[in-house]
């Protein structure tokens, strides 16, 4: 009978480990794969309307291959969005920037790097920041720190360097690869007046990303929206004003 108590706390302990273990692992990965989005004060996420009005974004580009697939499609629907370069990527691609800037889109500043820990924040920035210049002629505005994390800190360096954090309201999630469908049904399902929708041209294939947009944008216009860049929809923010 002692055993069989023993036994069963032990089973108990072991059951309760795995569960724990489990959980934290669960957790582990999530961080490892989930752009963890930290709505810290100062950040812009969305742009208080009642307007009917949203901004596209893609990070992690310029592609050479899934760029020009995602600005093809924005031409043919006539519609502008706002790109999250990284510094590297555009040093690769000058080309795609002055194509981004004379197709009438507007490009954010995404790190040199990627480098989620940000250790040269401001040196990343101002590299991308200068790759652009160098490029286009025009500076950066919005930042968007890789993966969507930045501390209170690194919120106040980034606002003190002449910047403004963009995050995002509505995951289209392509990051996962989920399918096209699913990519259309989270940006459609979710979307409301004055979202920033996050998806990607960039940093791993994205064939995806390019067949969902399509839809996606015709099923905005069918539900009434329209399409802005970042810059234009902070200006339609009322409590910005
Ligand atoms: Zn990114």
């Amino acid at each position: 009978m002692r055993i069989y108590v023993l036994s069963r706390r032990k089973l108990a302990f072991v059951l309760l480990f795995l569960i724990t273990a489990g959980g934290l692992l669960t957790i582990a990965q999530r961080s490892l794969t989930t752009p963890s989005l930290v709505r810290a004060p100062g950040t812009y996420y969305m742009a208080h309307t009642q307007e009917k009005v949203v901004a596209l974004t893609f990070d992690d580009g310029p592609d050479p291959i899934d760029t020009p697939a995602v600005l093809d499609i924005l031409k043919e629907k006539q519609a502008r969005a706002t790109f999250f370069v990284l510094g590297q990527a555009a040093q690769s691609n000058p080309y795609l920037l002055k194509r981004l800037i004379l197709e009438g889109h507007e490009i954010g500043n995404h790190s040199f790097k990627h480098d989620y820990q940000q250790r040269h924040l401001v040196d990343e920035m101002n590299q991308t920041d200068q790759a652009v210049f160098a490029a286009t002629g025009t500076h950066t505005y919005f930042y968007r720190p890789p993966g969507g994390f930045a501390s209170k800190s690194q919120v106040d360096t980034i606002r003190n360097n002449g910047h403004i954090v963009a995050l995002w309201s509505v995951d289209s999630k392509d990051w996962r690869n989920p399918g096209v469908k699913q990519i259309v049904d989270n940006v459609i399902k979710n979307v409301f007046p004055g979202a920033i929708i996050l998806m990607h041209d960039g940093g791993y294939q994205r064939t995806q990303t390019v067949k969902a947009l399509g839809p996606i944008i015709v099923a905005l216009r069918d539900q009434g929206y329209r399409l802005v860049t970042l810059s234009e929809l902070k200006t339609l923010d009322s409590e910005i004003k």
